[in-house]
């Protein structure tokens, strides 16, 4: 069986494209992995997602430990059978959405106790279990559990906290043992401390991971806070591993992600966004809601290629949008899709190129200019 290897082809300041390769496939960096929260990209089909140009898909494992189940999901064969998709597959610990979704959270050095938001029922996470639970869902790179340091937090209450997830990383790490072609990622954390980003990274190196996350970010933060931290905390971290961002971002929050040398990313913002009304474009953002829109015969984007732009109107997708139609939601998670899929296209080859800086300011040129004039 083949392994799980990284490697830089080029680098353009700190950013840099390069690919994973897995025994599911490669993997073009930077890349964005769009979410397939509960086994399902939602509104699309898995060879549809594929057809965007998307490597590499998230799974939730908090949602799927609930329902339907990983030791189900197990006894079906996996998650990649499961869902259709046979490509690689990152899942998350759990240990974002415990803190964010679940009720009744008791949190001790084993681990996390709280009560499923879906039936009520008392269950349990911890490094051990996250461990097993991707494991079962057959996951290609495993995120080690952590706790996600809320924002803000006092000095010593992150130090606590980044404290804690990095002897939850050591236990992951013993829980994940030896298992060729797949990955397990440990996750930084130190809040917006560079010191504690320093100590975070430190213990990481020393228990070794294929991959290495920047965490705690993208928790309401804000853009500048945000990139404030990336300006230091991926230097941090080993350069002949991947770098993953999680939970981000809107398309100018993966520009200076990738800016500041990260080559992974994820975000519900594509789909989610999809499924109410709004567009990303090479004119920035545009909200098909607007009755702006109703009589405009012309394509959303005239630039992209994906079944939303190539066959149908601005009017019909108002249309489908106002009148709840399932279409409508489908067309349009699959634009956004497509758009972020070529943004990271774009990105890869202006890293390759060196034109990297150019190529960021023409895209925010674009997105500054506005969409298209009105009829
Ligand atoms: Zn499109």
């Amino acid at each position: 069986m083949a392994g799980f290897t990284y490697r830089r082809l080029a680098c353009d300041g700190r950013a840099r494209t390069g690919v994973i390769t897995t025994p599911r496939g490669e993997i073009r960096t930077p890349a964005f992995m769009p979410v397939g929260t509960a086994a399902t990209v939602k509104a699309m089909h898995p060879e549809q997602v594929r057809a965007t140009g998307a490597d590499i898909l998230l799974g939730n494992t908090y949602h799927l430990m609930l329902r339907p189940g990983a030791e189900r999901i197990a006894r079906l064969g996996g998650l990649h059978r499961f869902m259709g998709w046979d490509r690689p597959i990152l899942t998350d610990s759990g240990g974002f959405q415990v803190m964010s979704l679940a009720g009744l959270r008791k949190l001790t050095e084993e681990g996390v106790t709280f009560k499923s938001h879906i039936d009520g029922a008392r269950q349990m996470l911890s490094p051990e279990r996250s461990m097993e639970i991707q494991r079962l869902l057959g996951s290609d790179i495993v995120m080690a559990f952590d706790e996600c340091t809320p924002f803000p937090a006092d000095e010593g209450v992150a130090a606590q906290s980044m404290r804690l997830s990095m002897r939850w990383a050591q236990r992951s790490r013993d829980a994940f043992g030896d298992r060729p072609g797949h990955a397990l990622f440990g996750i930084q954390q130190g809040s917006v401390f560079p010191d504690q980003r320093a100590e975070s990274a430190e213990a990481l190196r020393a228990i070794g991971f294929d991959g290495y996350a920047v965490g705690g970010l993208a928790v309401g933060e804000g853009q500048a806070a945000m990139l404030g931290v990336l300006d230091y905390a991926p230097g941090m971290l080993p350069e002949d591993k991947p770098r993953y961002l999680m939970g981000v971002g809107k398309p100018d929050d993966i520009l200076g992600a990738v800016e500041r040398g990260i080559d992974m990313m994820d975000c519900v913002l594509p789909t989610r966004s999809g499924r109410t009304g709004q567009a990303f474009t090479r004119r920035g953002a545009v909200n098909l809601r607007n009755a702006r829109h109703a009589d405009d015969p012309r394509p959303l984007d005239d630039g992209c290629g994906c079944p939303a732009c190539r066959g149908y109107s601005r009017a019909y997708l108002h249309h489908l949008t106002r009148a709840g139609e399932i279409l409508g939601l489908m067309l349009l998670t699959a634009h956004n899709l497509q758009y972020y899929q070529d943004l990271m296209g774009g990105i890869r080859a202006a890293i390759t190129d060196g034109a990297l800086a150019p190529f960021a300011a023409a895209t925010r040129e674009g997105w500054a200019t506005g969409d298209i004039e009105r009829l």
